[in-house]
């Protein structure tokens, strides 16, 4: 079976959902990358390594405009014949996956968080995350958009074939005036352990105890979404039902309530730890660890054994 990988490389490197989508790909057949930019094509060829065979690059498309991205990929699933189509769950995978459905008549899976199983049904995630759904397609191509951080991904030691492919994509529909890059070396999104506060730190002059522990632990920070609203943290930290929505290994909240609004961004989550005075803060139910203390008490003493420990080994 052929199946077509589309993957956002524009910020110029392959990020870790990249890497888990081509791999999710692999399992499902034989996977053509397709991409486009100027990212390395050195780099691009390392994604055999997750088990592409192909990488088709348009150099000329230097844009994530969703409605010349689906006459890419459409042009591209013409060439290879690919009957599946997979995505990763980003912005470009939520407003091209459904794009391409449409045009191609085909079903979409949307948040897909496990390989089908025997009989063709995928795991999705829904609710915000507090439920799941088993999806069927029985149309001829299918369409997934994969959730970040929801398989393992295995490295093999393959590499792809790169080759430039062009196809008319058409007029842009919206000019970029400007781009704003999230700071910082660990990308949330994709982070396998996070640091978040909330409003029980007081204000934002507090932050250093979380950037700390956050370092001590080569974790990202995050925070819930008053905080971000106040402006004492960027709004790109903010999770939850309106913010981003991420899949830790390990998501440490200090000083955070646990409202539904919150969990719904979080609760998929491996191991949940919550740092709160109040007993009864509600995030303690979905927690697997709880420590009922002060942060200002607790963060620096788990940074310090934390450091303790490294120092050790
Ligand atoms: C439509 C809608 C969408 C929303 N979307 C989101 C969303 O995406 N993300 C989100 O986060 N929220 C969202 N909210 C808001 C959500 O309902 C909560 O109001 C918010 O999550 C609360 O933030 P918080 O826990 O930081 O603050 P608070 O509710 O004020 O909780 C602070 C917590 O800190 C504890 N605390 C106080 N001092 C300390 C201390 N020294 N040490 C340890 N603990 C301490 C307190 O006991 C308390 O539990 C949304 C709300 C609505 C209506």
């Amino acid at each position: 079976m052929s199946v077509l990988v589309y993957i956002d490389t524009l910020s110029g490197h392959i990020s870790k959902s990249v890497n888990e989508a081509v791999y999710y790909g692999s399992k499902l057949g034989a996977v053509t990358v397709l991409t486009n930019g100027s990212v390395d094509a050195s780099a691009l060829a390392e994604l055999g390594k997750f088990g592409a065979a192909k990488v088709l690059v348009h150099r000329g498309l230097n844009t994530n405009d969703a409605v010349q991205l689906t006459r890419l990929v459409a042009e591209a699933v013409k060439a290879s014949g690919a009957t599946k189509i997979v995505f990763s769950l980003d912005l470009t995978g939520r407003a091209v996956a459904p794009r391409i459905a449409a045009h191609l008549k085909a079903g979409l899976v949307s948040g897909a968080i496990s390989l089908p199983d025997a009989s063709g049904v995928y795991k999705v995630n829904v609710f915000s995350g507090k439920a799941f759904g088993c999806v069927k397609v029985n149309s001829a191509i299918t369409v997934i958009n994969l959730t970040p951080n929801s398989i393992s991904v295995e490295t093999g030691s393959g590499t792809a074939a790169v080759e430039d492919f062009s196809a008319d994509c058409g007029a842009a529909s919206y000019t970029v005036k400007s781009v704003e890059k999230q700071e910082g070396d660990i990308l949330l999104p994709e982070a396998e352990l996070v640091v978040s506060a909330g409003r029980g730190l007081k204000g934002p002059e507090n932050w250093g105890m979380v950037e700390d522990l956050a370092k001590s632990l080569g974790a990202a920070t995050a925070c819930s979404r008053p905080v971000a609203d106040i402006g004492w943290r960027p709004h790109h930290e903010h999770v939850g039902q309106t913010g981003l929505a991420i899949r830790p290994n390990l998501y440490i909240a200090a000083g955070i309530s646990g409202a539904i609004q919150h969990l719904a961004g979080v609760n998929g989550s491996k191991v949940i730890v919550v740092i709160n005075t109040d007993p009864e803060a509600p995030f303690f139910k979905a927690a697997d660890y709880g420590v009922v203390g002060d942060a200002f008490d607790v963060l620096p003493k788990l940074t310090a054994e934390i450091k303790k420990l490294k120092a050790q080994n």
